[in-house]
């Protein structure tokens, strides 16, 4: 099957049943339950991008198997040219949704081409791993399906210091067993993301958390991919923020609820020909850097870091405008930090593109130090911004009437009172309403959470910068000085 239309995706979550639960209840069906919908409905739409006409070329190119029209982001990049388009494509999927939604399909369409094209990698474990994953891209790719992934493990103890965990202390999903069939895994993880509403989950080690060489540490080094509907995973997903409320009152809760759930499996069989990697645990801790996975997952995560950039640019732009406070010094302070974060973003994955190299394998790589250091430092930068629409709003964020006040018994006091000059109370409050989404309602806590941790917290991240940069130059400039009579 080509490029999939949204109905296509929706039909395919439905077809496959999954063990889905929320709030003590099971899920039967998630493209309809109330605090799921709405989301699959957004990424549904994003699959009818493919198929509009005005569009599809920007979307699609042509399946080097079939010759028929499959998602963009599956693409392996041999040019730049091919990462430009990429970038094209990821940016229509992420502006839909203004970056809301970090977990749109292409996130994990490009990690798997950058493993499958790695395949050599995984065939150093096992022969039969190399085709294991490039035939799983290719799956993925000719069927377009959407994935989810799990790499950390349950917090328990955290005692380890640096870049170890003690999985013998830790709740840590491992291998129970091998089988003729495949390996047998039990345990929890965390947190698949779009999980309840992908099709399939990928299970691969951590970028910033490496393996600890004890005994059994081969039971946690592992590589695969199963369906959403394999017996004894379950999905347990948090509340939802789509609160069933109107987009009015709630923009972006009610539309972009993408879904974080903690996975268990028990028992669970990974058939061999969906095994990448197993038992070596050196391979295991260098899956990430070896494959460039990181660089690839980047360019999709700086993409959508400068759509939401453009889109808190613009949100607190309307809402200085409304407040008439555009010409408070004050606030030129705080829009200019939003203005200098969107440009970090936008020269950083220009940087990335304009110093792409191809890497081992023959993939056009985006540069690994802008990607690292955009995703570095969005995860402090978001916080931030967050709190630059609290403090540009103050009041108005909770002077907030809810839609259906507009139609209730104070309806001639909001429309007598709470206009300003530039905007009608309803557009006032509309507007509002947004910037709460964004910066405080819990939407857009989770928000913060998300840009703060999905990558791995910010400390470790530092610590593979600093590991990965190379500051001798600088250094000998620095001896060069000193050695000046
Ligand atoms: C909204 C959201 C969505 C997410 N989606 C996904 C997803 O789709 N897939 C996925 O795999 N993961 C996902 N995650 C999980 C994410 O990968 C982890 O939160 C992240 O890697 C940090 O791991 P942790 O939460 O277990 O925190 P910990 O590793 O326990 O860290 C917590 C704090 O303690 C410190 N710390 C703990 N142990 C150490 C140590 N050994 N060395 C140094 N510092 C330490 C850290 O600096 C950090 O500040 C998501 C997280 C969030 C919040």
């Amino acid at each position: 099957m080509p490029a999939r239309t949204g109905e296509q995706y929706l039909a395919g979550l439905r077809e496959q049943p999954r063990e889905v639960h929320i709030r003590g209840q099971r899920v039967e069906d998630v493209t309809s339950f109330p605090g799921l919908a709405n989301g699959a409905r957004s990424i549904a739409n994003l699959y009818d991008m493919q198929h509009d006409a005005a569009l599809q070329d920007e979307m699609t190119y042509i399946s080097p198997t079939t010759g028929a029209p499959v998602g963009l982001s599956f693409i392996a990049p041999r040019t730049k040219e091919d990462l430009e388009r990429r970038r094209v494509m990821m940016f229509h999927w992420a502006r839909t949704s203004y970056g809301m939604m970090g977990r749109t399909p292409d996130f994990l369409n490009v990690s798997i081409m950058a493993m499958a094209e790695a395949g050599d990698y995984f065939g150093q474990n096992r022969p039969e791993f190399k085709q294991n994953i490039i035939n799983y891209y290719e799956y993925i790719r000719e069927n377009d399906l959407t994935l989810t992934h799990t790499l950390v493990n349950l917090q328990r103890n955290r005692h380890q210091m640096a870049t170890t965990r003690d999985y013998n202390t830790d709740v840590a999903l491992a291998v129970v067993r091998e089988t003729d069939a495949g390996l047998v895994v039990r345990g929890p993880r965390v947190l698949a993301t779009l999980g309840p509403l992908s099709d399939e989950i990928a299970i691969y080690p951590v970028r910033n958390a490496r393996l600890a060489g004890s005994e059994d540490a081969w039971r946690y080094a592992f590589a695969f991919a199963i369906p959403c509907g394999t017996p004894g995973l379950k999905f347990l997903c948090r509340e939802s923020f789509d609160l069933g409320r109107s987009t009015f009152d709630h923009p972006l809760g009610s539309r972009f609820e993408e879904m974080d759930a903690i996975i268990f499996l028990d028992d669970v069989l990974v058939p061999w020909e969906r095994v990448f990697l197993f038992g070596d645990v050196d391979l295991c801790n260098n899956l990430s850097p070896r494959t460039n996975q990181y660089n690839h997952s980047g360019h999709q995560v700086v993409t959508k870091n400068v759509a939401k950039c453009e889109f808190v640019v613009g949100l607190a732009s309307l809402m200085v405008h409304t407040l008439g406070s555009e010409t408070i010094p004050q606030v030129h302070a705080l829009l200019a930090e939003l203005i200098e974060n969107l440009e970090i973003m936008k020269a950083l994955l220009c940087a990335a593109e304009v110093n792409a190299a191809v890497d081992e394998w023959g993939v056009m790589c985006p540069a690994l130090i802008p990607i690292t250091v955009a995703r570095n430092l969005f995860i402090r930068m978001y916080p931030r911004m967050a709190e630059i629409i609290q403090l540009l709003g103050s009041s108005s964020l909770m002077a907030l009437p809810s839609e259906a006040d507009f139609d209730g018994p104070l309806a001639a006091d909001l429309e007598r009172y709470m206009d300003t000059d530039t905007a009608s109370a309803r557009d006032r409050v509309q507007l509002f309403h947004l910037a709460w989404d964004l910066a405080g309602s819990a939407f857009g806590s989770r928000q913060v959470l998300y840009e703060r941790y999905f990558q791995g917290d910010w400390m470790r991240n530092a610590s593979i910068l600093w590991d990965r940069y190379d500051p001798e130059p600088m250094m000998q400039q620095v001896r060069d000085f000193l050695a000046r009579s």
